[in-house]
Formats: C-alpha cells, sequence, structure tokens
C-alpha cells in the first residue's frame, strides 16, 4: 500500500517522499530531522491529491530541509522550526512541524508537534504554539493554586481566578479587590518549584497586600527556601523574558 514519490528539487537534486496510507481523516506530510519526507494520508484517498499537495509544498519541504541542517550546525533554542527546541516545565523538547490541512498541537510528552495551515508562516506558528502553551498553562497553574488554597481559606479573600497573558517585565500580578491573579505565559517554561513560588506569592497578596515584613513572614511559613526560588527565578527572567 506504500508508494514513494520522487520530487526533484530547484538545486537539481532529487529526494523521495514516502506516502502511507494510515487509518486518519487528514492528510499531513512530515520531515523528520534526518531528512526523511513522510506524507501520511487516509485509506481511501486519492494519490493524484497527494502528489499535487507536495508539488504545491516543495518550497516549504526545501525550506524545512535547509532549517534543518542550519538547526543542527546552530543548536537553536526556543525555536519553532522543524528540529529546534522549546522549553516546557524547564525541560527541551524538540519540535517538529508538518505541513496539514488542519491546525493541531500535540504534545506526547517527548516532541512538540505542530500541525499547521501555514507551516512557512513564523508569526503564525508562534500564534498557534502561544494558544497551545496558555491551554497547557492554565490546567498546570489551575492545579497549583487548588494545592495552596486551602491555606487562605480561613482569610477572608475573594476566591481567586487566573488570567495568563505574555509579559515582558513580570512573572505575575494580583488584583486584590477581585482576586484575579496576572501569570506570565512564559512562567509555564520555567521549574516547577518557580511556579509554585509565583503563585504562592500572589495569593499571598490576598491577605498581604505590600512587600512588608509580615508579608514576607506569611511566605517564609509555607515555602521555607523562599529566597532561594527567588535568585532561581532571577536567573529564569533573564533567560525566558524577552
Ligand atoms: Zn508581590
Amino acid at each position: 500500500m506504500d508508494n514513494i514519490y520522487t520530487l526533484s528539487l530547484s538545486d537539481n537534486n532529487t529526494i523521495n517522499i514516502f506516502i502511507i496510507r494510515k487509518k486518519i481523516k487528514n492528510y499531513y506530510m512530515k520531515i523528520a530531522p534526518d531528512l526523511t519526507v513522510e506524507v501520511s494520508i487516509p485509506l481511501k484517498m486519492d494519490i493524484n491529491v497527494i502528489y499535487d499537495f507536495i508539488n504545491s509544498h516543495k518550497k516549504w519541504i526545501e525550506k524545512s530541509i535547509n532549517k534543518f541542517k542550519k538547526a543542527k550546525q546552530d543548536n537553536i533554542k526556543d525555536a519553532l522550526i522543524n528540529g529546534g527546541t522549546v522549553k516546557i516545565l524547564d525541560s527541551q523538547y524538540i519540535v517538529y512541524i508538518y505541513s496539514s490541512n488542519e491546525n493541531k498541537i500535540i504534545f506526547d510528552g517527548f516532541t512538540i508537534n505542530i500541525y499547521s495551515k501555514m507551516p512557512n508562516d513564523t508569526d503564525y506558528l508562534q500564534k498557534q504554539y502561544n494558544e497551545f502553551l496558555k491551554a497547557e498553562a492554565y490546567e498546570y497553574f489551575k492545579k497549583v493554586l487548588n494545592k495552596y488554597l486551602p491555606i487562605f481559606q480561613k482569610y477572608n479573600v475573594p476566591n481567586p481566578t487566573i488570567k495568563i497573558k505574555p509579559l515582558k517585565s513580570k512573572w505575575g500580578s494580583c488584583r486584590i479587590s477581585t482576586g484575579e491573579i496576572t501569570l506570565n505565559l512564559h512562567l509555564f517554561k520555567a521549574s516547577a518549584q518557580c511556579i509554585d513560588y509565583v503563585i504562592l506569592h500572589e495569593l499571598t497578596h490576598l491577605v498581604h497586600p505590600g512587600h512588608k515584613k509580615r508579608f514576607y513572614n506569611f511566605l517564609e511559613k509555607y515555602m521555607p527556601n523562599y529566597r532561594e526560588i527567588e535568585k532561581q527565578l532571577d536567573t529564569e527572567a533573564a533567560q525566558l523574558l524577552y
């Protein structure tokens, strides 16, 4: 059932593209770091549609291959390109970008697979990825918030809610009157204990608005090593906020 299609590139080289039929609804193309190109297609799809799809994406294929070669040379960090890496919870994951007729991002715990209608458009990919990151971050931040919530139950504070935004100069902020906590999207790239610290810090403001002694006494009670984590956050800020 599998099929190999030979595509001639603009530099007169040719590459073999592996066409694989699978039980799927939408077709997509994948370029692996070893530079093999695969197109997965639904079981009964007309092969000519796929040949057209491949030919209309010739530029993207060439660009991706070149980017892969360059990424290997430069070891680029946090880059939404094939073979680039992104950071989540203090770990690096390799990015694969697929040209697809459907937008979706699959994180399998090892790699970030971005299926995109516009795989060549860096801004579009960044937007797509930020949306994914925001949804993942929200789930994670919410769990951390719920972990610390019991501490605050005896104080007469509003029920806290989380808002996530990409910020340039701070990790988080808290609106004391409504309990709305705004967290930096980039915080999700930091370590788990840094995230714990920022969320506990913002929650503590519901009880102690300023950064006076009693604020830090309260914080220290629930996070005795908070000074260490603050230092770590300063280092993270230099790397993650831009
Ligand atoms: Zn503060």
